[in-house]
């Protein structure tokens, strides 16, 4: 564990990393939000982090999502759930969440409706498509998913905002700019099929290897876990 004045010192230095990719870009930082990946880490290294002003924080695993949230029950935090949601998991997931980002297959869109209905909310959520065609990874298939949207959007407890992206893993950032700009095209085409109520106005991509390129590429979300905490 790093003491609190680390845990600053990275927190400032990714913010400025943010900012001046957004200034490359010509685009306003504050258009940007920065969702802090707490998997690596326990609450009571979250607390000091929420108390430095970084109130949006991520976890990929429902379960650890569950306990850090009651753990912390008692500090001003949104939720996001950014990795894989098991059907059998979102019932328990959806009270807490502000967004889930991994929105991966039409079963778990309309899982998390029915979980929104019985708890009278419209529960936001972005499409995750495997960008990077890699199997082992979660998503809808970049050419499947403007058939599914119609069914999709017709889910009333859901309100679909945008696309969620991860980069191939072999760390080659040339790839991972192509594949940022892919998935900012895709958006760009969905928008112009979809119904006009939706507005698919974020872009979670980029991670603590390639955030400022995703940010040059349009990100409107960036998801950092290990910039943060190391
Ligand atoms: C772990 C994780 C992140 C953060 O990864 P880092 O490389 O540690 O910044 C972002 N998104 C998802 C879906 C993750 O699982």
């Amino acid at each position: 564990m790093k003491p609190d004045s680390q845990l600053a010192k990275n927190l400032e230095s990714v913010k400025q990393q943010i900012a001046e990719a957004a200034e490359r870009s010509g685009r306003a930082a504050d258009g940007i939000k920065l969702v802090a990946v707490t998997k690596y880490v326990p609450v009571n290294v979250i607390r000091p982090l929420v108390q430095l002003g970084c109130r949006d924080l991520g976890e990929s695993r429902p379960q650890a999502l569950w306990e850090k949230a009651a753990a912390l029950g008692d500090m001003p935090v949104e939720w996001h759930m950014v990795g894989h949601l098991q059907r059998n998991k979102v019932d328990r997931t959806v009270p807490l969440v502000s967004l889930v980002h991994s929105g991966d297959s039409l079963r778990l869109l309309q899982a998390i409706d029915a979980a929104a209905s019985a708890i009278g909310r419209r529960v936001p959520v972005l499409l995750e498509i495997n960008v990077s065609g890699d199997a082992t990874k979660h998503g809808f298939a970049p050419a499947e998913v403007e058939s599914l949207l119609p069914a999709i959007v017709a889910l009333p407890h859901i309100e679909v905002r945008g696309l969620m992206g991860m980069a191939s893993r072999e760390g080659d950032l040339e790839q991972a700019r192509r594949e940022f700009a892919g998935l900012r095209q895709l958006r760009d085409r969905l928008q112009q099929v979809a119904p006009p109520e939706i507005k698919l106005t974020e872009l979670s991509m980029g991670m603590s290897g390639d955030f400022e390129i995703a940010v040059e590429e349009g990100a409107t979300i960036v998801r950092v876990g290990s910039a943060l905490f190391t």
